[in-house]
């Protein structure tokens, strides 16, 4: 059964709107280009998973990397989640959106020395260890802060989690975790350590997953690790699935909250522990859009026909990146019949492309263009390459919006060179 996911970006008689709000009201005070986000989707996506997962005791770590606006870390905090941190820069930002230092697990391969201290001394819920080395400077740095930290380790399955090669984490050749087979041999090594408490178990394989498939074997893989190290007589209190679940960019039927769950929580039946996730994409992708505006349009002789927006692969980069598929809303369709349509960016790249040979109806300058499912990995990934400024990002809750970071000015970046 596919469960319907709330799209909040629909056409109406004001032209395109986020939850009923005019997206041309917005950009009628703010401008573009502009990220504009829907609490109700957010909201919507959150209660999904949360809901899907009903069944198993769960804790949901929303991974800020994905969007770690405060505004909305805020919002997903008074749904109940908690944050899965990337960096010390996360933690604290996690921190200031009022969660509490034992809500956070800190995930990342490359932790710096001052990260790792820092996530410490606050006493993070758990650090998810990336190697065997990383584990040892853990405990070397708990004994000179007389603290014990609560750990995991990241294994790295060799699951395949048939996404963009970019954003697979979970191969051998990838630069994430611990082979598998070797993880219960680290743990074992290290068992009654000073300054290491083994809580739990880690795997993350890969993101914008759009089949069961990966995320059930890399449950199992998990969870059968973790009952060995119960026999090993390890205490754990919990297994982190990650993150990971896809959206439909392109319309098409994925996995859905209720498939995914269905797919572990027979493993985790089996590991009788409670399940951490950390989720980004799946609770803020739909959520938001770049608004941007046409600035040119031309016509080549073989017919090519391109419109370019104010807003390029500095405000969106995935497209540049992995090729990714974003749907593109005119603000107010115009009348005519739909043709081919290469929709670039401004920015002196090649690849600063948002679409090749789109459908869509006629483009003119001014009009106004809605880049969908833009929340995840859009306004974190923005640049001031070319000396672009970052946009405001606006969020529509109910009938009203506000601003929840202003745009930024030429003074901001300026106010850093000497
Ligand atoms: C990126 C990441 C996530 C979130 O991934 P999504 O695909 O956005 O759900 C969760 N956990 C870890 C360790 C990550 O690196």
């Amino acid at each position: 059964m596919q469960a319907l996911v709330y799209q909040p970006f629909q056409p109406t008689d004001r032209g395109l709107a986020c939850d009923g709000v005019s997206i041309e009201s917005i950009v009628e005070h703010v401008g573009t280009p502009v990220y504009v986000y829907s609490a109700h989707a957010i909201r919507a996506a959150y209660r999904t998973l949360d809901e899907a997962f009903a069944a198993h005791p769960h804790a949901i770590h929303y991974a800020l990397k994905a969007n770690s606006t405060l505004a909305i870390v805020r919002l997903l905090r008074s749904l109940g989640s908690r944050a899965d941190a990337n960096s010390g820069g996360e933690i604290r930002v996690a921190l200031r959106a009022g969660l509490l230092p034992a809500e956070i697990v800190f995930t990342g391969v490359g932790k710096t020395r001052d990260e790792l201290e820092y996530a410490m001394a606050i006493g993070v819920g758990t650090i998810n260890a990336e190697s065997a080395g990383e584990l040892d400077r853990i405990a070397a740095i708990a004994g000179a802060l007389g603290r014990e930290a609560r750990v995991a380790l990241r294994v790295n399955p060799d699951i395949d989690a048939r996404s963009h090669p970019n954003i697979s984490t979970g191969l051998r050749i990838n630069k994430f975790g611990v082979p598998l087979q070797e993880a219960r041999g680290i743990y074992r090594e290290r068992r009654g350590r000073a300054g290491l408490r083994f809580v739990g178990v880690h795997v993350h394989v890969g993101s914008q997953i759009t089949i069961a498939d990966p995320l059930r074997s890399a449950a199992e893989a998990l969870v059968s690790l973790a009952l060995a190290l119960r026999d090993d007589g390890f205490a754990l209190e919990h297994v982190d699935l990650g993150g990971g679940l896809g959206i439909a960019y392109e319309g098409r039927p994925i996995v859905t909250a209720d498939e995914y769950a269905a797919a572990v929580i027979p493993a985790l039946r089996r590991s009788g522990l409670p399940v951490v996730l950390e989720p980004g994409r799946a609770v803020i992708g739909h959520a938001g859009a770049l608004v941007a505006r046409v600035v040119d349009t031309k016509r080549y002789p073989d017919g090519r026909q391109f419109a370019v927006l104010d807003a390029g692969m500095s405000e969106l980069m995935r497209p540049a990146l992995y090729g990714s598929y974003h749907r593109i809303l005119p603000c107010r369709p115009r009348h005519g019949p739909e043709s081919p349509w290469d929709v670039v960016g401004p920015i002196c790249e090649s690849s600063d492309v948002f679409a090749c040979d789109r459908q869509l109806p006629p483009l003119e300058v001014a009009d106004l263009v809605a880049i969908v499912d833009a929340g995840a990995y859009g306004s974190v990934m923005a640049s001031n390459y070319n000396r672009h400024l970052l946009p405001p990002e606006v969020l529509v809750d109910e009938d009203t919006w506000d601003v929840i970071r202003r745009r930024q000015t030429l003074d901001d970046v300026l106010a850093l060179e000497l």
